[in-house]
């Protein structure tokens, strides 16, 4: 067995039924992903439109392509054929390109919006106070072939485990406050790293997104 199919079974076996992992691959190679893909994952999330593009030429065709890095409106065209997910909502201007460029090729996609829990202002996202207007039905009504599946969030990077768990709680809350009138389709909430997925678990995650714990360090 390769190392990295070993380090994803490792990993699955900690992961509770209702987690979804997202195999972070960004900056590794095809041949790490094919590895990856051999021991049977199928989800992997990119942090470059023009990355994860080219990648999704040449790889199994059954991958989900996950974008989870901060997306610019004029580079959404280049992953708006192969993207399974977009992660990191973090504007409104996104959503109307996104929009536009779904609807010329007659699909729809699942987002989920980003949302700024961290005490670190280089981190993206929209505040939490302003996400019910966000993902008001009505707002959402103007983006037909988007699907706002739930919500995304980073952590501060700290050793601080206890300002961890507060954020991420502080998610989970908002993810439920919405889950109210959102209804069925509003299921996901991607929240945990290699770093933090085991509180972002114990406070309710349902994916994490783990690059270095499976691919080793970048
Ligand atoms: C790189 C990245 C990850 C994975 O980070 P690791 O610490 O390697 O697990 C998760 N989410 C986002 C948004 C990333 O950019």
């Amino acid at each position: 067995m390769s190392e990295i199919s070993t380090a994803l079974k490792e990993f699955q076996k900690t992961l509770p039924a209702h987690v979804t992992l997202v195999a972070v691959s960004k900056t590794k190679p095809m041949s790490l992903i094919q590895e990856a893909y051999d021991a049977g994952q199928r989800i992997f999330g990119e942090n470059r439109p023009q990355e994860l593009a080219e990648k999704a030429a040449s790889m199994p065709e059954d991958i989900q392509w996950h974008m989870i890095g901060h997306l610019q409106s004029n580079k959404v065209k280049y992953i708006i054929h192969e993207v399974a997910m977009i992660h990191s909502i973090d504007s409104l201007g996104l959503l109307d390109e996104i929009e536009k460029r779904a609807k010329k090729i007659d699909r729809k996609i699942d987002v989920l919006l980003q949302v700024h829990i961290a005490k670190e202002e280089q981190k993206h996202g929209f505040d939490e106070e302003n996400l019910h207007m966000i993902s008001s039905k009505k707002l959402l009504e103007r983006y037909p072939h988007i699907v706002v599946r739930g919500l995304m969030g980073m952590a501060t990077f700290t050793e601080d485990e206890k300002q961890i768990r507060t954020e991420f709680k502080s998610l989970k809350n908002t993810f439920d406050s919405l889950k109210n009138d959102r209804g069925e389709n509003f299921d996901t909430l991607s929240m945990g790293m290699s770093g933090d997925h085991k509180i972002a678990i114990e406070e309710g995650s349902t994916m994490v997104r783990i690059g270095s714990s499976i691919f080793g360090n970048r």
